[in-house]
């Protein structure tokens, strides 16, 4: 073997080495400090979304529930007054849990939700440590309200949210 020979292939290891050292960009994300952007369709923590007025998409009807294949969602549902007004419509959901143990992340409550009011968001960030800690009530799901004086229940003028589904978009638009 010539003497030349494994210095020549120190060299090229090293090179190698160095090229992705200079050349290529760092991969690491200094966690929990940066957050990696997630992909558009990304399905993450589900969060219970609010109309721009505060009021709760939620309307309590449990087709979430009928729909998930893992039986993790359990909605109770309650009376609207126009006194005590939650969401539109009837009714509202008083008890709405979601078991994260369970959950696959499937998004099929998403898609089975009429009113768009349960929707799996980008946070990744989920960890419990006992059982009882990842059934997540409706408290820890809900948005945050737009402004403070637009918390649930709101006082509203009567015959003013008489449907529980909004008027959707047409499709076809
Ligand atoms: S994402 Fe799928 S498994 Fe999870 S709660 Fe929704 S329907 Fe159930
Ligand atoms: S999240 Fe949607 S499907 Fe589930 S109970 Fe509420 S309105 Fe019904």
């Amino acid at each position: 073997m010539n003497v030349l020979e494994p210095m020549v292939e120190l060299g090229r290891g090293l090179w190698t080495v160095m090229k992705q050292v200079l050349f290529n960009p760092v991969v690491t994300v200094q966690y929990p400090e940066q957050k990696r952007e997630v992909r558009p369709r990304f399905r993450g923590r589900h969060v219970l979304k609010r109309y721009e007025n505060g009021l709760e998409k939620c309307i309590g009807c449990s087709l979430c529930a009928a729909a998930c294949p893992a039986d993790a969602i359990f909605v109770e549902a309650s009376e609207n007054t126009d006194e005590k007004r939650f969401s539109p419509g009837e009714r509202y959901a008083s008890t709405y849990e979601i078991n994260m143990l369970r959950c696959i992340y499937c998004g099929f409550c998403e898609d089975a939700c009429p009113t768009e009011a349960i929707v799996l968001g980008d946070n990744y960030e989920l960890s419990f440590t006992n059982r009882r800690d990842a059934i997540y009530p409706k408290e820890m799901l809900l948005e945050a309200v737009p402004s403070a004086n637009m918390t649930t229940p709101q006082a509203v003028d009567a015959n003013v949210f008489t449907r529980s589904v909004p008027e959707m978009k047409d499709p076809q638009d």
